[in-house]
């Protein structure tokens, strides 16, 4: 079973789009929406929910009022400004550090666990899919990326599945290192913008820190054709393939209002192009 990331360095170069179309052309794999903050992979694949879970992640200092002796110990020692005169606690600042629990002699300070956000097991027409939901304003993205992946690659291995294919989140922060580690080959999309080159460039480096294959694939890439190639020359010297280049078509922003996989439903060479990438990925 091999796991196939892809991912972008940043935000609407047309990473759903491929995910979806490979989504829909591969056969016998797992999907999955790693990009927990915003996902939308959903909006192509229409999953069915058949399995939903909750994501606890960190810790909220709670007061218990009855307990508080108004001591004020708790507020001295909190960094983060999250106490008030009155000893409540402020869930937005508290950062859960537990400190104010620690010396507070009365017990009156409990430590819960946040519900971050839900994680789901879904039927598509396509196969399997695994995509979860971070709550608004939660952090710890990165540990939902590797729930969600650590259940995809189960599901994948009880299924005796050939491949894992996952939507990446987009930049290059913790999701995307939670969702680079263990991965075969990372496809990295890019547009032909000098800060599409930018991007790349750091999702190299860090594709390259984990020692993964990569795979460059150039989006609308008749729309800026000097851009094109300063990415086809930096790709060359830095000996890393370019597995494919897609140009502009308005078909496929068209593909994503009627909700379709774009290889499916684009006529015209868009769709060929995409499948040629599969095919070098196989
Ligand atoms: S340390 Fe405990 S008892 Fe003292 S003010 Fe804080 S919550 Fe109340
Ligand atoms: S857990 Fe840490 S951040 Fe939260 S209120 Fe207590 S001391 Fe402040």
């Amino acid at each position: 079973m091999k796991q196939i990331l892809i991912i972008s360095g940043k935000g609407g170069t047309g990473k759903t789009i491929l995910t979806a179309s490979f989504a829909a052309i591969s056969k016998n794999k797992v999907m999955v929406d790693c990009d927990v903050d915003a996902a939308d992979l959903h909006l192509i694949l229409h999953p069915n929910i058949k399995e939903r879970y909750d994501f606890k992640s960190g810790k909220t200092a709670v007061v218990n009022p009855i307990f508080c002796n108004k001591c004020g110990k708790c507020q001295e020692v909190c960094r983060f400004d999250a106490i008030s005169d009155a000893f409540l606690i402020d869930s937005i600042s508290c950062e859960g550090c537990g400190l104010c629990a620690q010396v507070c002699q009365s017990n009156a300070i409990i430590m819960k666990e946040n519900l971050s956000g839900e994680w789901y097991v879904s039927d598509t027409e396509y196969g399997p899919l695994v995509h979860a939901k971070l709550g608004i304003a939660e952090e710890n993205s990165g540990k939902l990326v590797a729930k969600v992946r650590q259940v995809a690659k189960e599901l994948a291995q009880k299924e005796n599945s050939d491949y894992v294919i996952i939507d990446g989140p987009p930049g290059i922060g913790c999701p995307v290192i939670a969702s680079l580690s263990g991965i075969d080959m990372a496809v990295i999309i890019t547009e032909p913008t000098l800060s599409g080159l930018h991007d790349l460039k750091r999702a190299i480096e860090i594709a390259l820190h984990f020692k993964i294959l990569i795979g460059i694939v150039i989006n609308k890439y008749d729309l800026n054709v000097d851009n094109t190639n300063k990415i086809e020359e930096f790709c060359k010297k830095t000996k890393i393939d370019i597995i494919g280049k897609i140009p502009f078509s308005k078909e496929v922003s068209k593909s994503i209002v009627n909700g379709i996989p774009a290889v499916l439903f684009c006529k015209n060479n868009i769709a060929e192009n995409i499948r040629n990438i599969w095919e070098k990925i196989k």
